[in-house]
């Protein structure tokens, strides 16, 4: 850098002595040793000038380096003014180059701070969720074994409540897994022309005895058509179940859970719709966050793992949309989607069920 600012010296000092000596010689009382005399003073005063100039400007921006990298070192980037690059100094460029590699290390390392602090919060609530199937299991099994196995009834009864806490576990694991395969990407969605009608219905049969017990009638608004749509079978169907499970769940007796389809422009909006506890308000932007529910008990009362809406949220976005809610507390909910419609002329056989994968 010194060396390149000599030689601009050099050159600008002969340039400005070249120029001083030709304006000179334009007077005729000035000879060729004045001249001389000339060009070595002017040649020297200007180089001189020019190369302490230069320096103090280089001087300059090296301290604001200096500065840089003491800030860097004490992480007050935030601190930093943005500079933008001077063409003609070298400096100021290599100060925003250090700039934004230091502005970008301190995102990567916010961005790995987050998933740190995201992960021990996980670690910590799958902890929780595991150990309390797990404590309550334990418990039914100690106490039989401490002597109540020996009374028939109350065997009985502790046996189906240890099941039952491990059942809740199963389903735990199966959720956990889901969210992590579909979360790490090991889960591939299959896209293609499904009908949401019929999709409904194989959804409804699974929850035929589950509804019956609360007298909740399960149905499917107006006549039967198919409800074309271009999505991942598989996927959507476990979004109705946890939909319509979770209807199920939060409805009041002898109420309906409707499935509503409505074909809005290109796509076709699925809404599940149950007439039961509802929603408050401030819970409805963090119901779809992992293990998060609105009554922890009751929700576990109710065979709930807190992660039905997450993996729901994750399926959705997986298809490029998310779900919407409406809740009235005391009244009833509705979830609905969106998905991309598919016009029966679109499948390779319009008529035909068997074109349409079920
Ligand atoms: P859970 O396994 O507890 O049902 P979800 O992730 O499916 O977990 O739902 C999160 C919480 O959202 C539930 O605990 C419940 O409080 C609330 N919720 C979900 N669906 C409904 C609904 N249809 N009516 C009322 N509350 C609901």
């Amino acid at each position: 850098m010194v060396y390149s600012s000599r030689v601009l010296a050099l050159l600008l000092a002969l340039c400005i002595a070249l120029i001083t000596s030709l304006f000179l010689s334009l007077f005729q009382s000035v000879g060729p040793t004045a001249l001389l005399v000339a060009f070595l003073i002017g040649f020297s005063v200007s180089y001189l000038l020019i190369f302490i100039v230069l320096e103090f400007l280089i001087f300059r921006e090296i301290n604001k380096i200096y500065k840089l990298i003491g800030k860097l070192k004490k992480k007050e980037l935030s601190s930093i003014d943005k500079q933008k690059s001077g063409v003609l100094n070298p400096l100021k460029t290599i100060n925003e180059e250090i700039y934004s590699f230091a502005d970008l290390k301190q995102k990567e390392i916010d961005e790995l701070k987050k998933l740190e602090a995201f992960r021990k919060e996980f670690i910590a609530d799958v902890s929780h969720e595991l150990k309390t199937p797990i404590f309550a299991a334990q418990g039914f099994v100690h106490t039989l074994l401490d002597g109540a196995v020996n009374d028939k009834t109350v065997r009985t009864k502790f046996l189906k409540k240890a099941a039952k806490s491990l059942d809740g576990l199963d389903v735990l694991v199966q959720d956990l897994l889901t969210l992590s395969h579909i979360e790490t990407g090991q889960i591939k969605m299959h896209f293609e022309t499904i009908d949401l009608y019929k999709l409904t219905e194989e959804v409804f049969e699974q929850f035929e005895e589950e509804a019956e017990k609360k007298d909740v009638k399960l149905r499917i608004d107006g006549p039967p058509h198919k409800v074309l749509v271009y999505a991942d079978w598989q996927r959507i169907s476990q979004v109705m179940t946890n939909l319509i499970s979770n209807a199920i769940k939060h409805s009041y007796e002898d109420s309906e859970v409707i499935v509503i389809f409505d074909i809005v422009k290109k796509n076709v909006i699925t809404s599940v719709k149950d007439f039961g506890e509802g929603i408050p308000s401030e819970h409805i932007t963090r119901i779809f966050e992992r293990f998060y529910r609105v009554d922890k008990s009751r929700s576990r009362e109710k065979g709930g793992t807190g992660l039905g809406l997450a993996i729901v949220k994750h399926i959705l976005e997986g298809h490029g949309t998310k779900a919407e809610v409406e809740s009235t507390p005391g009244k009833g909910s509705v979830f609905s989607f969106k998905l991309p419609r598919v016009k029966p002329e679109k499948t390779d056989h319009p008529d035909s069920f068997e074109s349409i994968k079920h």
